[in-house]
């Protein structure tokens, strides 16, 4: 049996009248850039999320580029970041000119505690960005409270975690700045990159638009300097087509975890570590990410026996050689470093099957039997 790591054509196939019928749309009025697909769609999830703005983007990337912008954040400034997540969430603030943080992260959800932040906040401390990794927000009420103490800005870095939420607020909705990517990959995939940002705030909301074009509110007229940052018409209408069964996928990401767990249980397998769910927090499963024990080696197994997996991440920010001399020698990450060399995520895409997730798990099973 072949377990693909993440199979899209199946999505592809049940959706596939209503995206056609959504680009032939977009392609008879030549509307390419801006216009009412865009619109609608930032509308549309405002409303999912539960803000009063909502402004795409090119890609979950300039999303976090683009809040660190509006805040103003540059040189001389420093930006709070765990060092476990992809690299976007720590490049981004070095394009603006300001410094990363870096923080270790919470040993059982892999996202940042408020405590490790605590004890790097300084002067120079403009924003921190928690991630809500794998679709797991992180712990976001004493982040609040300290940012807010602290008065700087909490940008939430939510590309993994759309549809996700904290005690009955969504994902995108707790900070100053939330930031999604539609990545093809992510749990809602463009057909390209795309992105966006949800914000309270309408003067933030008004200069992320700006900032998308340029800097300018008039045509040719630059208040300040922004960049090419716009989200296209093609990609709202596909995310539009989308966005209405994202639910649904989601719910069938989490039945995957749940059933994930039992087999995992029933097997006996003490060495691996599940994920776990944490209370008032609903995880939305954009990845399924195990911990083991020689890893790599469970990996190649896997893979042996036609069973996709990937590695998120496996190497931490204060490892990085483009972020060398960032970080004190003596400052350790003793949680990120353990988790980089544990971490398998596995196939949890909503189409898999309980065949496929069986054989899963009974290839792991097997693999780590003596
Ligand atoms: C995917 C991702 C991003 C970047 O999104 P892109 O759309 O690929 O630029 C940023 N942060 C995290 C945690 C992500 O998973």
């Amino acid at each position: 049996m072949r377990v693909p790591f993440l199979d899209l054509t199946i999505q592809y196939a049940s959706i596939r009248d209503d995206i056609h019928a959504a680009i032939d749309r977009v392609c008879a009025s030549q509307q390419f850039i801006g216009g009412p697909e865009l619109e609608a769609f930032e509308q549309e999830v405002a409303a999912t999320i539960g803000v009063p703005f909502a402004v795409g983007v090119s890609s979950g990337t300039d999303a976090l580029l683009v809040s660190l912008m509006a805040l103003g954040i540059g040189a001389g400034d420093e930006v709070v970041t765990p060092t476990f997540s992809f690299f976007a969430t720590a490049g981004s603030v070095v394009r603006t000119g300001a410094r990363p943080v870096f923080v270790d992260v919470d040993p059982a959800t892999l996202t940042m505690r408020a405590e490790e932040v605590e004890r790097v906040i300084g002067p120079r401390t403009k924003a921190i960005i928690p991630v809500h990794l794998y679709g797991l927000c992180a712990d976001m009420a004493p982040l609040l409270a300290l940012a807010a103490d602290a008065g700087i800005a909490v940008i939430e870095d939510a590309a993994q975690a759309l549809g996700a939420t904290y005690h009955g607020r969504q994902a995108g909705a707790l900070g100053t700045f939330g930031c999604f990517s539609f990545f093809p990959s992510k749990n809602l995939g463009a057909f390209g990159d795309a992105g966006l940002v949800t914000v309270h705030d309408e003067a933030l909301a008004a200069r992320i638009k700006r900032l998308r074009n340029h800097g300018a509110e008039q045509r040719y007229y630059h208040r300040e300097i922004g960049g090419n940052f716009r989200l296209d018409a093609l990609q709202a209408a596909v995310l539009r087509v989308k966005l209405p069964h994202l639910s649904g996928w989601n719910a069938a990401r989490e039945a995957n975890a749940r059933t994930y767990k039992q087999l995992f249980d029933a097997a006996g397998l003490g060495k691996v570590v599940l994920p776990v769910d944490a209370p008032g927090r609903r995880h939305i499963y954009h990845q399924f990410v195990i911990r083991v024990p020689e890893r790599d080696r469970v990996r190649a197994h896997l893979a042996e026996r036609g069973v996709g997996t990937d590695v998120y991440y496996p190497v931490p920010f204060h490892r990085q050689e483009c972020f060398a001399g960032l970080t004190p020698p003596d400052r350790q990450f003793p949680e990120a470093d353990r988790a980089a060399a544990e971490v398998l995520a596995l196939p949890i895409f909503p189409e898999l099957t309980h065949a496929q997730q069986t054989h899963v798990v009974d290839v792991i099973a097997e693999c780590l039997k003596d």
